[in-house]
């Protein structure tokens, strides 16, 4: 069967000025890609019937012939680096924020991320985004996915899905005179709310948009106070993980509002926009890894 058709069913050019892969030296490798993505083969091959077709999928997914599966590594690594170097030029030099949002309704217990639908949660999203004093609002983003477990066993696991936006055109106290009283704390979401303002645009735009998902673990450190780290998905959540990842494209976890996509282009719609038009500012190197691919 051919790949599943989107709007990067070509090949994307990427401009070196704003490659992730060269910008950010925490990003990871071509070949720490494949290797992730043989690491999840193999698991996938010992698995069930969806799990070895996954497998085989991913075995046939070739340079020129992309799978553009959601759970193959190499080739959320090619999207990722498409969407920085689309993004990061559209907020050059603006006030922007990192958002964090944390819909509660939107968790799963573990064996039920196949009932997870991202249109949806991207669908209430955006009518949050409509609401008065929302509507300049100019956002970008992704849905990601971590597992997410208490180390004291204060609650049940579960997943949760939740937002990782850019956002700009808006100051932070407007938007969360809007947002926030419509996030639910719980015991388990302590924080389903925060942003703050982007120092590092190529550091804040990888974040929007991850290419693997993690486990969560939160904790009460020695002060009492909550903490949580990410640590990678056990094999059996990454299994998990790896089959409801197929089941839908890239795309459908990235977010846009008052951005629009136009070919292999994003460009902002909104009137209101204060973009910054220069041209040409190049980011300084700070990697040594080879960004090829
Ligand atoms: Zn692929």
């Amino acid at each position: 069967m051919a790949m599943r058709i989107f709007f990067l069913h070509d090949y994307p050019v990427i401009k070196s000025g704003y490659d992730l892969a060269k910008l950010l030296p925490e990003i990871e490798t071509l070949a720490e890609a494949k290797k992730a993505k043989a690491k999840l083969i193999r698991r996938l091959s010992k698995g069930n019937r969806k799990s070895r077709r996954l497998a085989k999928k991913l075995r046939r997914c070739k340079k020129r012939h992309r799978c553009w599966s959601d759970m193959c590594q190499v080739c959320k690594r090619l999207f990722g680096r498409w969407y920085g170097a689309q993004v990061i030029p559209l907020f050059e030099g603006q006030d922007i924020l990192l958002v964090t949002l944390v819909p509660e309704k939107n968790s799963r217990p573990p064996g039920e991320l196949n009932l997870l639908e991202p249109l949806k949660m991207k669908g209430a999203l955006s009518k949050k985004f409509a609401l008065p004093g929302l509507e300049k609002a100019i956002v970008i983003g992704g849905i990601d996915i971590s597992f997410n477990v208490h180390s004291d066993n204060a609650w049940t696991p579960r997943w949760q899905p939740h937002f990782h936006l850019i956002v700009a055109g808006i100051s932070k106290k407007d938007l969360w005179a809007v947002l926030r009283p419509r996030y639910k704390k719980s015991i388990e979401i302590p924080r389903p709310t925060h942003s703050k303002s982007v120092t590092d645009l190529p550091e804040a735009v990888s974040y929007t948009f991850k290419s693997f998902f993690c486990r969560r673990v939160s904790y009460i450190d020695e002060n009492g106070e909550k903490q949580a780290r990410s640590v990678s998905l056990k094999v059996h959540e990454m299994e998990e993980a790896a089959v409801f990842g197929d089941t839908i494209k890239i795309t459908d976890r990235l977010f846009l509002r008052n951005v629009r996509h136009y070919g292999k282009r994003l460009v902002i719609t909104s009137k209101n926009s204060s973009r910054n038009t220069a041209q040409g500012r190049k980011y300084r190197f700070r990697g040594h890894k080879k960004g090829k691919e």
